[in-house]
Formats: structure tokens, C-alpha cells, sequence
């Protein structure tokens, strides 16, 4: 069984800048990408990371829009070529902004081009309780490691409607760091669903856009921070709708969502109540990935792992390092698990040094 000086586990942002900074520090990196199963799809962790679920990215720096058809279709290989869709081209002479598909497989490519080796299997137990640690795959094989990179990312908790699936870059959202900007929600109504802080910090961010915020919460009261709420309540745009669930999420493909029809949780015998939108921001929480270690590495209270020096990715594990949304509960943007991705990849390598 080969040693192997750095697995990095995940192929989102924060994994192949990880892979890129090892390839090139001549530590020869393995990259154990995740498995295209229907278990992944069903929990949001397909290979390639949650990038590559997204259309246009629109403020990861490099990427203004051009006509990117000739760079594209010379850097990402033929066989991965579902990465660049047509519209992601745009038409001949149009200008377009880099899909999310493309812009996670240039990364990729850029890793693979200096020597980065990938398994397409998912790691499904690890053993960090000695060195060299033991990562057991899909696949059935162990594959021993002087160090690691979790790069695992995590996942959005979203509502589980059909019609949340259907308008999906239509109008509905995880993110509004990501979307909110976007001409379609620009001086109209917006729906936020959830009560905790990250819900009321995206209803604040999105009233720069949109013409009103409204925020539904199940509850009668929010769980967010007394401050986070109060600020929320003094914001003329944000209006709250108490104990109000979506039911279905309103729109026509052409023009994506218009609305949203609510069910009160206080009773079934409560009225619908219906509110037009252009779009619903879901945010009901995230799930870092971080199951297929089994409580290997000792995680937040939120269940990010747990960084042990500051400034730095260490984990509670001394030669096990954590990049991207695994560990980020504050940021989350594919700009900053890349850069994390890359402090993980020096730390691994300062760590293999200082080990001989
Ligand atoms: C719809 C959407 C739109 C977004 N738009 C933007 C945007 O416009 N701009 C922006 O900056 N950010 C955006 N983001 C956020 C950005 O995508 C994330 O911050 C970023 O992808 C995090 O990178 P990561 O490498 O940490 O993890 P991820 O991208 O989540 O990748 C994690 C990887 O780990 C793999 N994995 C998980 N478990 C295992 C396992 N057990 N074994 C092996 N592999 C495993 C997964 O397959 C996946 O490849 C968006 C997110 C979403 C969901």
C-alpha cells in the first residue's frame, strides 16, 4: 500500500487550491474527489462542490465577462466538456460572466496540470489515532497518509419542495452574498425562510437590492441573536410573517419565481397566505460534511471542525488540516475556501518538514 505524502478530501475550491500548492511543492498530492451516486446527489455532495450546482459566478476575482468560449474550450478537457454549456459560452460575440461548472473544473484542470492525482471514490472512515493515518474509500482501499486536508465542504439545508428544486437558479437561493446582486431581484419583493442570525443577516444584505424583505418564520419568535433581531426589526424593508412555512413556491419557467404561498404553523385551519417575489432565500441552516469522520476530529458546537491555532487550518489532529466551508462558519464564499485552501497545503507542507 503506497504512502502517500498529502490526500486532500474533497474537489471544491478549497481542495484543488490545496492540490495545486502541494502539486507544486513537489508533494506529489492525491486528491479523493467524492463518488457520483445517487446517495451524494440526494445530500448535496456531489464531486466538484456546491460550485458547480450554481450558474454564473459573478465576484470570484479573474473572471470578468468576456468571451471566454476560446480559453475555456482550450484549458478544460475534452470529456469534461458538460462543464462549459453552451449558454455558459454565451452566444458568438457575446460577453458572459464563468459558470460555476467551469470555473470549479479550471481549478481542477490547473491542479491535474501540475501532477495532482484524483480518485473519484468517497472516504468513508478515517483513522487518525496513529501516523500514518488511514483513510478508508468506497472503493474498498485504504490509503495511508503523512498528512491530511479535509476539504469537505458542507451542505444547505434546503425545504425539500418540488417547486424549491424546479425554480433553483430561477429565483431560489442559498445564498445571498452569492445572488442577491442579481438584475432579477433589483426593487422587488424578497422572501427570506428561517429565524436564526444568518436568515436576518441575509434579509439586512438583500434589502440593498430588493424593494422589500419579507422573512418566514416557523416560529412565533427567533432564534437569532437579541442584536441580530433587533437590528432586523428596526429595518423599514424587512417585514416579518410569524408561523408561516412554505408550502409551494409560485413562478413559470419563463420567468422563474413570482411568489410564494404560505402555511401557517399555528393551524391547519389558518388561511394560505399568498405573497408575491421574485425570489426565496432558504436559509434553514448547512451541514458541514464531516460524518465519515466519526468524531476523529473534534468539531464547533455548530459541527464545523474545529481549527486549533489561529491564522492557521490545524485541527485537533497535529498533521490533519481543514479548508474551506467545513471549517468556515463566518464566510463561506468559494474565494476564500480556495485561499484557505491554500494555507491548508502550506501548513501540510511545513508539517511534513518539521517531521523529516
Ligand atoms: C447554489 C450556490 C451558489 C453559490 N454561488 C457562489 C458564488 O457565486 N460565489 C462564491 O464565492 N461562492 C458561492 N457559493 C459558495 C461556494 O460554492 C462555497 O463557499 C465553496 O464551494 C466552498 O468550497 P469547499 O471547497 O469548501 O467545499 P465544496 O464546494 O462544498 O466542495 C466539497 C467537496 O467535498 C466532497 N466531499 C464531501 N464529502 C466527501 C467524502 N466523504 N469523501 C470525498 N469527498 C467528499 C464533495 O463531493 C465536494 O466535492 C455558492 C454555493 C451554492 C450552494
Amino acid at each position: 500500500m503506497a504512502l502517500e505524502n498529502v490526500v486532500i478530501i474533497g474537489s471544491g475550491p478549497a481542495g484543488w487550491t490545496a492540490a495545486i500548492y502541494a502539486a507544486r511543492a513537489a508533494l506529489n498530492p492525491l486528491v479523493i474527489e467524492g463518488a457520483l451516486t445517487p446517495e451524494n446527489q440526494e445530500a448535496g455532495t456531489l464531486p466538484m462542490g456546491q460550485l458547480a450546482t450554481t450558474t454564473v459566478v459573478e465576484n470570484y476575482p479573474g473572471f470578468p465577462v468576456g468571451e471566454l468560449g476560446g480559453y475555456l474550450q482550450t484549458a478544460i478537457d475534452e470529456e469534461r466538456s458538460y462543464a462549459i454549456p453552451p449558454e455558459g459560452l454565451g452566444a458568438p460575440g457575446e460577453k458572459i460572466g464563468i459558470y460555476g461548472a467551469a470555473l470549479i473544473e479550471l481549478m481542477r484542470k490547473q491542479a491535474l496540470n501540475f501532477g495532482t492525482r484524483t480518485v473519484d471514490e468517497d472516504v468513508v472512515s478515517v483513522d487518525f489515532g496513529k501516523r500514518p493515518f488511514a483513510l478508508s474509500v468506497s472503493n474498498g482501499e485504504t490509503v495511508l497518509a503523512r498528512s491530511v486536508v479535509v476539504a469537505t465542504g458542507a451542505s444547505a439545508r434546503w425545504l425539500g419542495l418540488p417547486s424549491e428544486e424546479r425554480f433553483k437558479n430561477n429565483g431560489v437561493s442559498a445564498c445571498a452574498v452569492c445572488d442577491g446582486a442579481a438584475p432579477r431581484f433589483l426593487n422587488r419583493p424578497i422572501v427570506v425562510i428561517g429565524g436564526g442570525d444568518t436568515a436576518l443577516e441575509d434579509a439586512e444584505y438583500l434589502t440593498k437590492f430588493a424593494s422589500k424583505v419579507y422573512v418566514a418564520h416557523r416560529r412565533d419568535e427567533l432564534r437569532a441573536s437579541k442584536a441580530a433581531a433587533e437590528r432586523a426589526k428596526r429595518n423599514p424593508k424587512i417585514e416579518f410573517l410569524w408561523s408561516r412555512v412554505p408550502a409551494e413556491i409560485l413562478g413559470t419557467d419563463a420567468e422563474g419565481v413570482t411568489g410564494v404561498r404560505l402555511a401557517s404553523t399555528r393551524s391547519p385551519e389558518e388561511p394560505t397566505l399568498e405573497v408575491e417575489a421574485s425570489g426565496v432565500f432558504v436559509a434553514i441552516g448547512r451541514r458541514p460534511n464531516v460524518a465519515f469522520l466519526g468524531g476523529a476530529l473534534e468539531l464547533t458546537e455548530h459541527g464545523s471542525i474545529k481549527r486549533t491555532v489561529p491564522f492557521q487550518t490545524n485541527t485537533s489532529v497535529e498533521g490533519v488540516f481543514a479548508a474551506g466551508d467545513v471549517a468556515d462558519e463566518r464566510y463561506r464564499q468559494a474565494i476564500v475556501a480556495a485561499g484557505d485552501g491554500a494555507r491548508a497545503a502550506l501548513d501540510a507542507e511545513r508539517f511534513l518538514i518539521e517531521k523529516g
